[in-house]
Order: C-alpha cells, then sequence, then structure tokens
C-alpha cells in the first residue's frame, strides 16, 4: 500500500479508511467473506492490462500465451474442486453468470420456476426491476408456511400446472439444505432442465459439507466471493453439452474482455478451496452458525424454520418490536454488520423488514470461534433490547472493540503499531 501511499494520498486514504472498518467491526454480513492476502495480490496484478476476449487458443487478440495458462488454470481446479464436467470461468460476477445461464437455457418469454424474492430468492431469479424479471416469465415458490421451509410437494405441484422450461433452484436468504436430487425428479418428469444458483453455498459445497448440486442439475452458476472467499466474480458449471451454449452466451453474449487478473484470483481461490483446512474451515463456519443461532434463541430471539443447516440465518424481530432496518442501523452504531432481511411471508414493505440475516463466513475466516458468538448473540440482544439508548451502545461498542482487536482481518495488515484514520 506505501506506493499508493506516496502516489495518490487521497485514493489511499479511502482504503484505509475501509480496512479500518474491516478491522473494528464484526462482519455478519453473510454474503461477504474476507479473501486472502494471496487473492488480492492476484487481483491487483499485471493481468488486468491484457484483452483477452474469447477462450484460451482462440482469442480475438494476440500475446494471450499467459492468459491461457491461467485461464485453464482456473477453468481445471474449478472443474476439479466440483467434479464438473465443464467449467467458464469469465462471467464478472455472480449476475452475469445467471444472465448467461438464462440466454443458453432459454429464449426471452420462456417460463422459468423460481424462490420468490420475498422469501429468499435472489434479484436475478425474476424480479421484476431486473432483466430476469423482464425478459422471462418467472414463476414463484415459496417456503411452507408452518416450517418455513422448501416444500417439495408443492414445487412439484407448481411444476405440473406450469411446465416450466428450466427449474431454478438456489437462494440468497435460506438457512437449510436444499434437497437437489428432489429438485432434478422434479425437473425430470416435467420435462424441464434443472438449473443451480450455489453462490451462497458454493464454498460449503466445495467442502464437500452441503450435498452438491453438480450431478443433478443441467448448469449451475456462482460466485466466488460469498463462501468460497474468492474474489469478486461468478462462474458457470455445466455438463458437457451445455459447455458450448454456455461458454456462446458468456462470450460474445452478455461480455466482452474477461477480467483476467480476477481469473487469477479465482485460480488462487479454488486452489486454496482444494487445501485440507478448507474443509476445516468450513466446519467452522457451520458450526459457529449453530452456536449463534442457539445462543440468540436462548437469548428470546426467533430463529426462521428454527435454525440453520449452513452458514446464514434469518432473525425474526416481530415480537421484539423493532423492525429489521432499525435494527440494522441500530447494530451499525455498535460496530456490528448486518441486513435487514424480509423473513418469510413478511407483513413489512422490503425497505422496512421484520428480521435480519446473519451469517457467519467473515467471522470464521478471522477466527472467531464459540466463544465469540455466544458473546456476539448477547451483544445483539442487548442492543435490540436498548435501541436509541446511546450509554449502552458505548458499553457495547467496547465490547465489540475488545474481540475484534484479539483477531486481525485476513489479507489486511493490523494497525496496532499505527495511527487510526479517524
Ligand atoms: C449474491 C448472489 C448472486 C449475485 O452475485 P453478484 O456477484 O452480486 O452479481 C446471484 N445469486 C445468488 C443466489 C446470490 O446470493
Amino acid at each position: 500500500m506505501s506506493i499508493l501511499e506516496d502516489y495518490d494520498p487521497e485514493v489511499y486514504k479511502t482504503i484505509r479508511h475501509e480496512e479500518q472498518r474491516l478491522h473494528d467491526n464484526i462482519e455478519l454480513i453473510a454474503s461477504e467473506n474476507y479473501a486472502s492476502k494471496a487473492v488480492l495480490k492476484a487481483l491487483g496484478s499485471v493481468l488486468n492490462n491484457k484483452y483477452a476476449e474469447g477462450y484460451p487458443h482462440k482469442r480475438y487478440y494476440g500475446g494471450c500465451e499467459a492468459m491461457d495458462e491461467i485461464e485453464e488454470l482456473a477453468t481445471k481446479r474449478a472443474r476439479e474442486l466440483f467434479k464438473a464436467d465443464h467449467a467458464n470461468v469469465q462471467p464478472h460476477s455472480g449476475a452475469q453468470a445467471n444472465m448467461s445461464a438464462f440466454f443458453a437455457l432459454c429464449k426471452p418469454g420462456d417460463k422459468i420456476m423460481g424462490m420468490s424474492l420475498a422469501q429468499g430468492g435472489h434479484l436475478t431469479h425474476g424480479s421484476p426491476v431486473n432483466f430476469s424479471g423482464q425478459l422471462y416469465n418467472f414463476i414463484p415458490y415459496s417456503v411452507n408456511r408452518d416450517s418455513e421451509q422448501l416444500d417439495y410437494d408443492e414445487i412439484e405441484r407448481i411444476a405440473k400446472a406450469n411446465k416450466p422450461k428450466v427449474i431454478l433452484a438456489g437462494a440468497t436468504a435460506y438457512s437449510r439444505i436444499i434437497d437437489f436430487q428432489r429438485f432434478a425428479k422434479i425437473a425430470e418428469s416435467v420435462g424441464a432442465m434443472l438449473m443451480v444458483d450455489m453462490a451462497h453455498i458454493a464454498g460449503i459445497v466445495a467442502a464437500g459439507l452441503h450435498p452438491s448440486p453438480v450431478p443433478h442439475a443441467a448448469v449451475v452458476t456462482s460466485t466466488t466471493h460469498k463462501t468460497l472467499r474468492g474474489p469478486r466474480s461468478g462462474f458457470i458449471l455445466c455438463k458437457s453439452n451445455y459447455a458450448s451454449a454456455i461458454d456462446k452466451a458468456v462470450f460474445p453474449g452478455i461480455q466482452g474482455g474477461p477480467l483476467m487478473h480476477a481469473i487469477a484470483a479465482r485460480a488462487v481461490a479454488y486452489g486454496e478451496a482444494m487445501k485440507p483446512d478448507f474443509i476445516d474451515y468450513q466446519s467452522k463456519v457451520l458450526k459457529n452458525a449453530v452456536t449463534l443461532a442457539d445462543s440468540l434463541q436462548k437469548e428470546g430471539l426467533r430463529i426462521v424454520s428454527g435454525g440453520t443447516d449452513n452458514h446464514m440465518m434469518l432473525v425474526d424481530l416481530t415480537k421484539s418490536g423493532v423492525t429489521g432496518d432499525a435494527a440494522e442501523k441500530a447494530l451499525d452504531k455498535v460496530g456490528i454488520t448486518t441486513n435487514k432481511n424480509a423473513i418469510p411471508f413478511d407483513p413489512q414493505p422490503p425497505t422496512i423488514t421484520s428480521g435480519i440475516r446473519l451469517g457467519t463466513p467473515a467471522v470464521t475466516s478471522r477466527g472467531f470461534g464459540s466463544q465469540e458468538m455466544k458473546q456476539i448473540a448477547t451483544l445483539i440482544v442487548r442492543v435490540l433490547t436498548n435501541v436509541g439508548d446511546s450509554k449502552i451502545y458505548d458499553e457495547v461498542k467496547q465490547q465489540v472493540c475488545d474481540i475484534t482487536g484479539r483477531f486481525p482481518v485476513p489479507g489486511i495488515t493490523r494497525y496496532n503499531n499505527q495511527q487510526p484514520l479517524l
């Protein structure tokens, strides 16, 4: 960083500002994580400079020898890690991966069944303000009102009634195991293709701690920056008979030049995920999620569906009388970062909500364990039962600093010997 410090102090200062925030706060946003120094090093490399439109050995630019090597390495690692026939590592993000998959599998106007956005589906699963909802005819499925879990019989009924071209499984706010095998059976019974968006759970799948969608789905899309702890980017896995359609959909279908520095960083992240200690990391993520959910329940908060099987949970705040929005803002004041999130059948609008979503990937990367999870649950409840009380906020903020001071953030230097910026 010191080169930037001399060269452009204004930009340097903003990065330091963010590093300070990362260090001082407890990061509970379920979709965030800390990439390693090695991933950040690849992202900040000269590979940024190169145009490499096309695919290895079939480029539209000269000088792509190293680009071919790095892309081949990344796709090989992605295939090995997830035991997939084919991998495309060019999508710039999860949204681009989904757009490419839709383009490869269907035509505008086709029916796609996806999880209702209000209940955990993603923006790119048919939101009217997103291309997906504008180009395709999305048919939503919901969770069961009592169990708050996916209701496969109901999904089957909707599939039979609507005969979609594609059934899309995967979520952005769902804390239970997804039964991809059952989804595949339903898709087969109505002649639909199964697409799985594993953006959130990719790291858990890579570690073998969540059933893999790869054997069951025609196409699997993902991000690399959530549980997988890599660079901000997307990728697609598919069966070999979809490989050519997927590759064409990504380029020239929706993208131009691939971000080669980000592809190198994906290769680093896939390599990290192949190491034995990655399994240990993911099992700690899951264990921390269970401890956090249990501790919050003991403190009187309701967890949607009664618990979690993955890295996240939805907390229902209805009884506490605090909205999701108010909770997010109050927790922000003490350095606990979360996001407001609709709970199933939420009476509040999406800008307010009755819940918050909490996840353990980032804090686990930092080394937090059971002890810290229990302490965080107590701190969250203390804030939510004292909203607006600045004396309580100060007290909690101090405890947050005591915890974060003990755990360095992967990828950045500690600031023990440096002056705080702000
Ligand atoms: C995060 C997410 C995406 C989108 O990823 P971006 O990289 O933000 O575009 C897509 N699908 C699901 C299920 C997600 O959780």
